[in-house]
């Protein structure tokens, strides 16, 4: 057993910041993934759809491997010959006139704070350090110090205050609680179109609209952290497009890496993001040309390989066929496109348990809190692939 070994010194010399499904992934491919002692898996969460076109894509590698060849730092001091065609492509993909480039996702979220801000600041005419953003209960946006000053999750935030003033927190899913928590200060709202991380968490039917057009009525910004939901994930581009709903902000990261490094971004109308000036953001890696070649061949692969309508059709076969379990275990199972949760019954123990249960027969999945687990594969995944993870999770749901 090659795989204790190096989960054995990874524990030994890393932080105790995460708590891995025991499995050591030594390569992949597509939707597979083997481990250090040749064991093959499912992989059935996709780095938190990070992995969207799956594990080395030869396309993006390819751009990769050329790209490598030529240039692939130049920083912001100077132009590079990628970064506009990035520029290109992404505000094309997204419909948006501008994009500021950053690498996480928790960069882009800042990004888009900072945005909201300044423009609350000096286009709406809130008074200087007074703009305030509104978040939902249950929020999943990133783990830097601002970020988590508008966390409900208390293990997020224990012992890591004082936090950064200026959020407020309602319901999610509640488009009547928006429109009582605005006041003349609110430059923002931000919001995930659906809750990932809180454990595919939907609201009702018309939120989003509704919600949109609240933000329009009273001057706000509509912030859409698509972060996770975006790049096909939900069976649309973006998961506003179910709801016909355009954002003021949209903030991406995760699948626009390709599963090769990390590239998000904030877009805006040119009018919005006119509001930075020279030297009023920026970082170093962002926009690098390596990462810009990755983010051009994501967007490429999507498109041409028609991985949104795929994620739609295969995600509805997926959850189709997961209801029709009918497992004793299972309270809800709920999603969108290849976005989907099923919530195990609390009498039934907790999702952890179940995910490691399908780990040892091959399907890598991950809960998320307590009782939820995810199903979020590479969306080229084929329904012969599906049947096989569905063979494994059947014994699991059923025989329990
Ligand atoms: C993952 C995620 C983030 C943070 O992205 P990182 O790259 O991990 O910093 C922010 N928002 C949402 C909705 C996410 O899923």
């Amino acid at each position: 057993m090659k795989s204790q070994k190096f989960i054995d010194v990874t524990e030994k010399y890393g932080a105790q910041n995460y708590k891995p499904i025991p499995v050591v992934i030594s390569h992949a491919k597509g939707v597979w993934v083997w481990d250090a002692d040749g064991k093959k898996y499912i992989d059935m969460l996709s780095s938190y759809s990070a992995l969207n076109q799956g594990h080395l894509h030869p396309a993006i590698i390819k751009a990769v491997k050329q790209q490598l060849g030529r240039v692939t730092l130049t920083s912001r001091a100077f132009y590079n010959d990628r970064i506009g065609e990035f520029f290109k492509a992404v505000t094309g993909a997204c419909k948006m006139d501008k994009v500021l480039p950053m690498n996480s996702g928790a960069e882009a979220v800042e990004t888009a704070i900072k945005l909201a801000r300044k423009w609350g600041h000096t286009v709406k005419g809130i008074p200087e350090n007074s703009a305030e953003i509104i978040c939902c209960k249950d929020n999943f946006h990133g783990r830097t110090t601002t970020v988590i000053s508008f966390s409900t999750e208390p293990q997020y935030r224990a012992g890591f205050g004082p936090f950064t003033p200026g959020f407020k927190i309602i319901e999610y899913g509640n488009a009547e609680d928006l429109e009582k928590a605005i006041t003349p200060n609110t430059a923002a709202f931000l919001v995930e179109p659906i809750q990932g991380e809180a454990g595919i968490v939907m609201p009702p039917a018309g939120y989003l609209r509704k919600t949109r057009e609240i933000c329009s009525a009273h001057n706000v910004l509509f912030i859409a952290d698509e972060i996770q939901t975006g790049f096909g994930r939900t069976g649309k581009l973006f998961c506003c497009e179910h709801e016909g709903v355009k954002p003021d902000v949209l903030i991406i990261g995760k699948a626009l890496g390709g599963g090769i490094m990390p590239v998000s971004g904030v877009l805006s109308s040119a009018e919005i993001m006119s509001v930075f000036k020279p030297g009023d953001h920026g970082s170093t890696f962002g926009g690098n040309p390596l990462a810009c070649a990755v983010g051009i061949a994501a967007i490429n692969v999507l498109i041409k390989e028609k991985l949104v309508q795929n994620s739609a059709k295969m995600g509805a076969y997926f959850i189709n066929e997961l209801k029709k379990l009918q497992s004793p275990i299972v309270k809800d199972i709920r999603g969108k496109g290849l976005f989907i949760g099923v919530e195990i019954k609390k009498e039934c123990g907790t999702a952890r348990k179940y995910c490691e249960q399908l780990m040892h027969l091959g399907v890598l999945s991950k809960e998320t809190h307590d009782q939820v687990i995810r199903f979020a594969p590479p969306l080229n995944i084929k329904k012969q692939e599906i049947d096989w993870a569905l063979e494994r999770i059947k014994s699991i749901l059923i025989n329990n």
